[in-house]
Formats: C-alpha cells, structure tokens, sequence
C-alpha cells in the first residue's frame, strides 16, 4: 500500500457520528476529517499570573473545599488554590455527585477557562475543562481548533476523533515549485495539515490555510483542464440545427422569449454546430429564465438523435424541471425521464433500460444520474444546473459517460467576470442580463426586529388577501441545531396567528417530508412557509409574493438576493423584508434594498467580504471549497500554472479517487 493510501481509508465509527460527520465534513475517510477546518481558535496557552480577567487561563490548583450554597438557585462553589492564589469555581445547575468526581477533595486538577471577577475574588464559571490526569497539561494548554458541531456531537468529540487521524499522518509527493514554497513561507502538505489542528502559534494559522487553499486551486483547475482537455475534440458527426421542434415548443409556451434568452440559445446553438465538442457556461440572474434556455439546447441535440441529461442538485429541483418540461413537450414526440435517489427500484430499471435503448430522449435527475448502472444510448448533451453545488469530480463523472458530450453549465450566482476565469477557466459565457418582462420589481425594505409584530401584523393582512410568503429564519454557522431551533420557535409564534396556514422546512425533514410540505405550498394549502437556509435554490412558485429574511445581517448579499429571487416571479407586486437586529452594516442592507442586479450585488459582495467581512465560505455560493476564499486568494490564482502533461500528473496521484474535489 503506498503510504498516502492510508489517508483514503474510512474512519470506523459509530453509525450515528458516522451519519453526522458525513454531513459536516462530506465523509468519514482519514482524509475528510483532515481537511475538516476548525471554524475558529481558542487560546488556552496562559498560565494564572499571565492571563488576564476576561482571557482564558489553564493551571494546574489543588481542590481545597467544597462549598454547597446556603439558599437554593444560589451556585455552587469550589475553592481551588494555585501558586498561593485562591480562585473560585462556580457552578449553576449542578448535580453534586457530578461535581464530587469532577473534583475530589484534596485532589489536584487542570483547570481551563474564562477568568473574571465577582466581588473582588477570582473565580471561573463552568471552567471548559477539569481533568484529573496531570499529563494532559501540555495537551490542553495549547491553541485549541474549534469545530462547527451538530446535534450530538460537540466540538471536543470532533477534536479527538481529527487527533487520532493525525496518528502517522503521511506526507504526500511535494507538487508546489520549492520557488513559490520558499517565497511564500509555506510548510509542506503534512505540516500544515497538523498545524492546522494543533497550531503552536495563531500565526501560523493562516499560512498553513493559504497553503492548503493553494493546493485546492490547483486541484480545481487542474480538473478543469482535465474536463477540457477531454472535452476540446473534434465531434464525429457535424450537427445540423433545423428547428424541426422549436415552433411547436415556442408556441406552447406561456411567454415570449426575452431577447437575452433568444440571443443566448443562438450563441449556444453555434457552438453546438461547431466541429469541436461545446464546454460553455450559461449566467443568469436569479428568475432570469435559464431553464427554457437550455431546453432549447436539449432540443437541438435532440434533433440529432442524441440524448440530454439535466443534472440539478436536488430531488425537488428534479421534479420541478421534469414537470414542466413534460408538460411543453408533450405536444412532440419527445420521451422525458426523471431519475432521482427517490424513484423505486422498478422505476429504475425501467428507466436505466430506457436509456440505454434509447427510447428515452431526456433525463432530469439527480446525483443517480452518474452512477455506475446508468448507460446512455448516446448522451451528446451534459447540463448541470445550479452547478456550484456539484463536485467537479461529480460533473467530470457524467460527462464521462457521454464520451464527449457537449456540455452546458448552468449558474445561479452571476460572478465577477474577475473571478469567472479564475472558477471556471477559458470557458465560453452567455448571459441573461434582462428579466422578463412580466417581472415587477421587488420593493425591499430593512426592519428592525423590534418591529416584528407590525411585520405580522401586515403579514396577516396580505395573506388575508391571497398572497403567499416564504419566512427565513437565521443561518447560524456553528450549528445546524440552533439554526433548526430558531425556525421551530418562529414557526410555534406564527402559528398562533396562522394556524395550520403555515408550514416549515429545515434540512432535517426527509426527502419525501420536504416534497410534502413544498407541495401544499404550492397547492395553497400552506400559505405561509417557515424555511431555514434549506429552501432549495431554484424553486419556482410564481405566486408566492413576499420574502421575509430574519437577521438579514447574517447573510451575505448575494444569499439574500437568491432568496429574494424566490420572490417577484409572477406579475404580481412582491416584497421582500429584511428583519435585522443589532448590529446592522448599514451599507451592505442598502446595496440590496436599492439594487436588483445579481452581478452588481455580487461584485459589492466580493468587496464587501474583502474589507474584512467574516461570512463563510459557505455562503459565498461559489463553490463549496473548504479552505480557498474566492476574494482573499485571489492572487493565489496567478500562481498556479497547470502543465500541459496534466494526465501524466494525475496519473502519478491517481486522480481519480485521490484528489478529493
Ligand atoms: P432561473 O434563471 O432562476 O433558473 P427559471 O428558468 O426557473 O429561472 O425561470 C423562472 C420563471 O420565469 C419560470 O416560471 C419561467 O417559466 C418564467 N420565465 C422564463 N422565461 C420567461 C419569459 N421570457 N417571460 C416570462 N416568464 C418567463
Ligand atoms: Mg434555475
């Protein structure tokens, strides 16, 4: 086995801390919960006499007495002495037997936490940590990583499980010039990756970061060359594009086509008949009609005896996209399929046998679109949709099976056009600038949260009167719990004045619980629906009218203009509200109450987030990169030159499974 091997290899864990870090870190093998970044630091490297009050002391003290309080509700105290000094250990909501073996009298302990002051005496509330094992000193006086946690899971639990994966960490061929690893100070992968978690100084933090992100990149460009290097090959066969089913659909439509979407299927069609195979990316504001933009592309491979895929990220998506495809096709001979990890094993079959015979022109689907089992007749057309939420291992996969399929990238978050070479490379662009016509625009107003009866006041009026609304409840980046939690308790509130009128969805609810509720959504059943950051970007129901986005100042700009594009979709006025608290950047909540322009709002973002901003990679939208910020590295870009040998290189990683992307 070669020794990097190890790193691929799957974490034995419970079920449950397996199904839980799955979510977090995208995996349990070695090298997932390695590249696990701790979402903060804490400093517990002073000793008492160093550390001030307010900052975080680790010392070892001698148990002196136990100190139960007089009065119920008052706390519980301990007294401890270190270096002659007495300090207090307070305690609320305690169970005395705990407390006993927490610290046996006379016993000598470590003791880590906040230290403050309470009627002239130093004390510790609910230190972090007591430990009885005088050995652990070094290991706790360190700079301690945290985690983002989830449910049954603490941040202490991640912490142990990524030490033992640091055990024998291999170290991986070196791949960086010795130039630019010099110049930039940088250690090699295997120190990073332990400095990362067990840093020995804050300094160090960001270079071990900078270097991981670089690595990253190079990554991700590398298997952009890949796909590209793949793709750019002369087709087989000439297309010809006679618009044999494009009357019929465009007079089944319910719209015109506005001239952006008729200057964007031209552009793409040209590129379709070109002899080289098409790699081309496809931008568009959020309700800027993308989707009937590449069911003209599908028609045109459709023409040619090919078959189109169209991968979207989720379940819902698929539906929605395979509902009304099918519905404007079915004035044609068109067969459309849909695939997805919900359709039965008999579905299945029937469609993996469909596609394989050929019988079957279109799929839409999920991630179930590349698996292994699933053989196309002669897949001539790739589209992802809203494709920053796929891998680009997971896109390379289905367009393998195409064996040069053109492909069409589809992207929700318009980007910089700075950044666009640097995400995606030399690929061609069109873009939907224009929204269509029937859009009204969305009037968008900042409320504090103080005021949130008056917002449901007016709220109950409005849908009193027939209109629809989605409430977001706060994204908060530790834990998926608290974030869950605050939608519940706004949910119970709201409940009080709608009544069974309204719905929540949270990314805990199953697939099939998650369908349920957007269905009676958008039957009207529900009409007003409680939703966490979950709500599926892409989802399409044209009366719902008004946005509300509480704590609006936790997101970044362009989240909350892809949550208000959920909005304004139909010809009806809509609102969207922004419910803030606190601390309020005046200058952020005022680009999105005055503009409607995805890729302004994204290039402010991008600014913004570069002054210093602290939202998470997450939210940038992008991609979902674990170590790179699109704005902060971006002058890791220029470092990074990918060799034309590119398949030699891989083949010494052996790519396929081994780069992690
Ligand atoms: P997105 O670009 O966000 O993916 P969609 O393709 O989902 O947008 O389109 C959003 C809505 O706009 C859909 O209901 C779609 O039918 C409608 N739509 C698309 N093009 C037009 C048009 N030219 N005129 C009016 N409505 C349109
Ligand atoms: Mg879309």
């Amino acid at each position: 086995m070669q020794t990097y091997e190890r790193l691929f290899l799957t974490v034995t864990l419970s079920k449950f801390y397996t199904a839980v870090l799955t979510k977090l870190c995208g995996g349990v093998r070695v090298i997932d919960l390695l590249l696990y970044k701790p979402i903060s630091y804490v400093d517990r490297r002073k000793s008492l006499s160093d550390a001030k009050v307010g900052e975080i002391a680790t010392f070892i003290a001698k148990v002196q007495k136990h100190e139960p309080p007089g009065v119920k509700k008052k706390p519980y105290k301990i007294i401890v002495e270190s270096n002659n000094r007495c300090i207090f250990i307070v305690f609320f909501n305690y169970s005395i037997k705990y407390l006993y073996k927490l610290f046996p009298p006379n016993s000598t302990v470590i003791i880590s936490g906040k230290l403050e002051i309470f009627v002239g005496q130093l004390q510790i509330t609910h230190p972090d940590y007591v430990l009885l094992d005088l050995n652990q000193f070094k290991e706790t006086a360190c700079i301690e990583p945290i985690y983002q946690t989830s449910r049954g899971i603490t941040s202490k639990n991640i912490k142990n499980i990524i030490n033992f994966c640091l055990k024998d960490l291999p170290n991986l061929p070196e791949w960086i010039d010795n130039e630019i690893l010099n110049k930039k100070g940088w250690f090699s992968w295997q120190e990073s990756i332990i400095r990362l978690h067990q840093p020995n100084s804050l300094a160090e933090i960001e270079i071990c970061r900078e270097r991981l992100a670089y690595d990253e990149l190079y990554a991700y460009q590398m298997a952009l060359k890949l796909i590209r290097t793949d793709n750019l090959k002369r087709k087989e066969r000439q297309f010809t594009i006679s618009n044999k089913y494009k009357d019929q659909v465009l007079s089944k439509l319910p719209f015109q086509l506005t001239s952006d979407q008729i200057k964007a299927i031209a552009e793409i069609s040209e590129k379709q008949k070109s002899e080289y195979h098409m790699i081309n990316l496809l931008q568009g504001d959020v309700g800027s009609g993308k989707t009937v933009v590449a069911l003209f592309v599908m028609l045109n491979a459709i023409e040619n005896g090919l078959q189109a895929a169209f991968m979207v990220p989720t379940t819902i998506l698929a539906e929605q996209h395979y509902n009304w495809i099918e519905e404007i096709l079915s004035c044609t001979d068109i067969k459309v399929a849909l695939l997805t990890g919900k359709s039965s094993r008999k579905e299945k079959k029937l469609i993996v046998n469909e596609l394989a015979s050929g019988i079957s022109n279109i799929v839409v689907g999920t991630h179930a679109l590349f698996q292994d089992n699933i053989i196309f007749k002669n897949l001539g057309l790739v589209v992802v949709d809203e494709q920053q939420r796929f891998g680009v291992m997971q896109r390379y996969r289905l367009i393998e099976k195409g064996n040069n399929a053109d492909i069409l990238f589809i992207t929700a978050t318009p980007i910089p056009r700075t950044l666009q070479q640097a995400i995606y490379g030399d690929i061609d662009c069109s873009i939907l600038k224009e929204k269509p016509q029937s859009r009204s625009k969305i009037k968008t107003v900042a409320i504090n949260i103080e005021k949130v009866q008056n917002v449901i006041d007016r709220l109950k009026i409005a849908i009193d009167k027939g209109e629809k609304a989605y409430w977001i409840c706060p994204y908060i980046e530790e834990n998926e719990n608290l974030d869950i939690a605050a939608a519940e308790v706004r949910f119970q509130k709201l409940r009080k004045v709608f009544t069974n009128r309204v719905g929540i969805i949270h990314g805990r609810l199953t697939q099939d619980e998650k369908n349920q509720v957007m269905f009676s959504f958008k039957k009207g059943a529900i009409v007003l629906l409680v939703a966490t950051t979950v709500i599926e970007v892409g989802i399409d129901i044209p009366d719902a009218t008004i946005m509300i986005v509480e704590n609006a100042e936790q997101f970044g700009l362009s989240q909350l203009h892809q949550l208000r594009g959920r909005v304004g979709r139909g010809n009806k006025p809509s609102f969207c509200i922004l419910l803030y608290s606190g601390y309020l950047n005046k200058t952020k909540l005022k680009i999105i109450c005055e503009s409607q322009d995805g890729f302004y709002i994204a290039e402010k973002d991008l600014m913004i987030r570069g002054s210093g901003n602290i939202l998470g990679i997450k939210q940038s939208g992008h991609i979902g990169f674990k170590f790179a910020d699109m704005c902060k590295d971006q002058g890791l870009f220029d470092l990074i030159h990918i060799a034309n040998d590119i398949k030699e290189l891989l083949d010494i990683f052996g790519y396929e499974n081994k780069l992690n992307l």
